[in-house]
């Protein structure tokens, strides 16, 4: 806990009172439901809204944050396609172009988890009306250049699995927009915790 202290900024929209970990680079005010990226300049709007939890479980209920990152990818080239592409563009296999909405962990964790909750997010896409609570959210790890990077590296890991595609694989991912998705998670301690939408568990 050495380097861990906070810090208080101002809501621009409301003049709250926030108090932000030093390390994080998004702030969100849950007076009034706006959220800011902390940047040298100053405090940038960034939409911040929440999933809906659709499972009980035990364990307190805490948000964690997500960057969305709303894409469309068009396929140059590539010999055959993964699952995970057939099914984000409909299940035809035959499209080349499409949208993504890529879920993107902004908190720490590894890779593996990373890769486990992000796919199973950005797969199933289960947040369809995000929507403003009341409730803190904190741990923003990854900024928006890390998320950038982060969902090129599950689009290729998904094309990597079969390994004789990968030399073939060409691709133009472009970013429309990039937004933060607080997604409830239940607690279960010793680092472990599940999230209250799909039922992933997780370890931190
Ligand atoms: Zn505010």
């Amino acid at each position: 806990m050495a380097d861990f202290r906070l810090e208080t900024v101002k809501c621009k929209n409301c003049g709250s009172g926030l108090v932000v970990e030093v390390n994080d680079n998004i702030v969100y005010c849950s007076s009034c439901g706006s959220g800011f990226e902390i940047l040298q300049e100053g405090l940038i709007p960034i939409e911040i809204n929440f999933a809906a939890p659709a499972i009980r479980s035990e364990g307190e209920m805490i948000y964690k944050p997500f960057w969305l990152l709303k894409t469309t990818l068009t396929i140059l080239e590539r010999k055959a396609s993964g699952a995970f592409l057939k099914n984000l563009f409909g299940g035809s296999g035959e499209s080349t172009s499409g949208n993504i909405t890529f879920y993107i962990p902004a908190f720490y964790c590894s890779l593996d988890t990373l890769r486990n909750i992000a796919t199973q997010y950005t797969l199933k896409n289960p947040v369809a009306s995000p929507q403003k609570y009341n409730v803190s959210l904190k741990g923003f790890d990854y900024g928006k250049q890390d998320a950038m990077k982060l969902s090129e590296f599950l689009l290729i890991s998904f094309e990597a699995e079969k390994s004789d595609v990968m030399k073939n694989f060409r691709y133009d991912l472009i970013f429309n927009s990039m937004e933060i998705l607080g997604i409830p998670f239940y607690n279960l301690g010793n680092g472990r915790f599940k999230d209250a939408v799909l039922g992933t568990e997780i370890q931190i």
